[in-house]
């Protein structure tokens, strides 16, 4: 009868790990930068970025979901679903919409309550500059969530990466998309400002380094949105390609991939990084191709 019992707690075991994928690093750390478009990509150095580029897969298509705004597209990203059902279909303190489905915390599920509900001792932090992305986190399922003044995220980021080494950080900077609305996009402005938001990437991958995880991280770098003249909102190439890199452990050197990436599809990539099982209310596609 015991014997049976085992057998019976291996199969149940094997059934329910089989749900899941592999784990591909013990650390993932995404970096936003608010209001970045592709299209700059012709115009600017970033060698932080370019590093990534070549270090791992990227496109410079990555479609925003429409409306081409901030929090629809945030939303996106981490709540792996459109703004039907997400209910971001503009900015806001509570969701324009009613969102198709709500967790325990009355949040469409992200990537944060994923995390939190399958690695319950995981560490998780996001560290961002614009309010507006406060209700589109899951705040109830994350360790340290704060809102900083942009000067300061680099160093608070660098602080908390070496003190804790969290599971899976998110740091989003409110930036280039100021100078996108008071200096214009396609400007020197707005391109100097490319070049210190690359700045502070390359602080926090030294932090990274510094902290001995880099080996076992990936580090995804992209963008809610980009611009056209001072603003957003429409259905311009300019305003609705984003770039999305993502590289480190696990990640194929594979250069520009062609597969077509909607906002959702990165939290679903993201799931699929920490081996994740995705609820049925997300709606999209991992870009499993860059995974080794
Ligand atoms: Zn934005």
């Amino acid at each position: 009868m015991k014997r049976y019992f085992l057998l019976v707690a291996i199969v149940v075991a094997a059934l329910t790990s089989s749900c899941e994928g592999k784990r591909q690093a013990e650390h993932i750390f995404l970096i936003g930068f608010d209001g970045w478009g592709s299209y700059c990509m012709d115009s600017v150095e970033m060698p932080a970025t370019r590093a990534l580029m070549e270090q791992g897969c990227y496109t410079l298509k990555k479609r925003t979901v429409l409306p081409s705004v901030s929090a629809p597209n945030w939303a996106s990203m981490f709540m792996g679903a459109t703004t039907e059902l997400t209910g971001w279909t503009d900015n806001g303190e509570r969701a324009p919409l009613e969102p198709a489905y709500v967790n325990e915390n009355g949040v469409f599920p992200t990537i944060f309550s994923l995390i939190r509900e399958q690695m319950p001792e995981s560490k998780t932090a996001c560290i961002f500059e614009w309010g507006g992305i406060r209700p589109l986190l899951d705040e109830k399922a994350i360790d340290h969530c704060v809102q900083l003044k942009p000067e300061d995220i680099a160093a608070a980021s660098a602080d908390y990466i070496k003190k804790v080494k969290p599971d899976f950080m998110a740091v989003i900077y409110d930036d280039p998309d100021h100078v996108g609305h008071s200096k214009g996009h396609d400007t020197a402005e707005y391109y100097a400002r490319m070049e210190e938001l690359d700045s502070y990437l390359a602080e926090i991958i030294a932090a990274i380094k510094e902290a001995g995880i880099y080996d076992d991280s990936i580090i995804v770098v992209t963008s809610d949105h980009g611009g056209i003249g001072h603003g957003h909102g429409g259905q311009s190439m300019m305003e609705m390609e984003t770039p999305f890199i993502i590289a480190g452990k696990n990640i194929k050197q594979g250069g520009e991939f062609s597969e077509v990436m909607l906002q959702q599809d990165t939290a679903h990539t993201l799931a699929e990084a920490f081996g994740l099982k995705v609820p049925q209310m997300w709606s999209g596609n991992s870009m499993s191709q860059v995974f080794d």
